[in-house]
């Protein structure tokens, strides 16, 4: 069978945690950094690693069946690729900077402006809907210096924390999409067997990472108000204990729910609560 190929990042900001998923997923390669093909030794796949830009272009033309790529970066290069699942990582939002003595503080005041960007094609489209004409300056990088330079009068950029923009005395004021990194694919594929496994392990891992599992103990008089605030994947397991009239019970929660619920069991009776990671849900 013909393996599967799948592109992430070479390096940069979405290799590292791209990497780490494919682990999860069970998967067992050598993260080589001068190598631009890396096979799995354990499943027909094999890891490209690129430049992320060029990405949505190799799944969109079958070189890749799969890619790992910011949702930036798909808008930008305007393929036509399948979004398959959100990745919770390399989050980010593009946004529109000024500096901060700068007089514009609307985005209908940003008519007849100059504004840098590396992203012009998704920068061009939002002005469009907004009804803004402004003269778009494409540059390739380093574009939170362009207003200090007298380059242009705004910039738009990708936002994580902040900081970036701060320490360059920039100030944001209009969010043009937020984004991160997702997996993506191609209708038609010729394995979409292998894909559909791959999409199941991936989602696995997520659902893992979304959860802790849960032992407590309780007096059975308490059990019942304690199963009331554990919702578990199907429902709780209880385990008799040694000691008569009390009962261990098991169960996964999510993660965000997490300490919620864990003020209100122990107000509810339970005790020895252990939290444990899960390495994966498989449904
Ligand atoms: P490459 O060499 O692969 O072209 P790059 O320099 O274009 O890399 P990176 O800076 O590594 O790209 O960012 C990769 C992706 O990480 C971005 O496209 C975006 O989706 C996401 N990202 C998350 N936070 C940020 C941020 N603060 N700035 C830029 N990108 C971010
Ligand atoms: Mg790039």
């Amino acid at each position: 069978m013909k393996p599967l190929k799948i592109a992430i990042q070479k390096s940069g900001r979405l290799n590292e945690k791209s990497v780490e998923l494919l682990k999860n997923c069970g998967l067992n390669f050598e993260n080589y950094k001068s190598s631009l093909i890396s096979p799995v030794s354990n499943f027909p796949l094999e890891i490209l690693f690129l430049r992320d830009d060029d990405i949505p272009e190799y799944v969109q033309d079958g070189i890749a069946d799969l890619g790992i790529v910011g949702e930036n970066v798909i808008q930008e290069t305007e393929v036509e690729v399948t979004y398959l699942q959100k990745l919770g990582f390399g989050k980010c939002s593009l946004k529109i900077a000024v500096q901060n003595n700068s007089s514009i503080e609307s985005l209908a005041e940003l008519d007849g402006k100059s504004i840098a960007t590396t992203y012009p094609v998704i920068l061009d489209k939002f002005l469009k809907s907004n009804n803004i004409q402004a003269d778009i300056r494409t540059i390739s990088g380093s574009v939170e210096i362009s207003p200090g330079l007298g380059l242009s009068d705004a910039i738009c950029d990708l936002v994580s924390t902040g900081g970036t923009l701060k320490s360059n005395g920039l100030k944001p004021f209009a969010d043009v999409m937020s984004s991160e990194a997702v997996l993506i694919g191609r209708k038609g594929s010729e394995n979409e067997d292998l894909v559909q496994e791959l999409i199941q392990r991936v989602q696995s891992v997520l659902r893992a990472k979304e959860t802790k599992y849960v032992v407590l103990n309780v007096s059975r008089h308490n059990l019942d108000t304690v199963l009331q605030l554990l919702p578990g994947v199907k429902s709780p397991s209880v385990v008799p204990l040694a000691e008569e009239d009390w009962v261990a019970v098991h169960t996964v929660i999510p993660e965000r729910d997490f300490w919620d619920r864990i003020s209100q069991l122990k107000q509810a009776g339970a005790q020895g609560i252990v939290v444990m990671p899960i390495e994966k849900i498989i449904l």
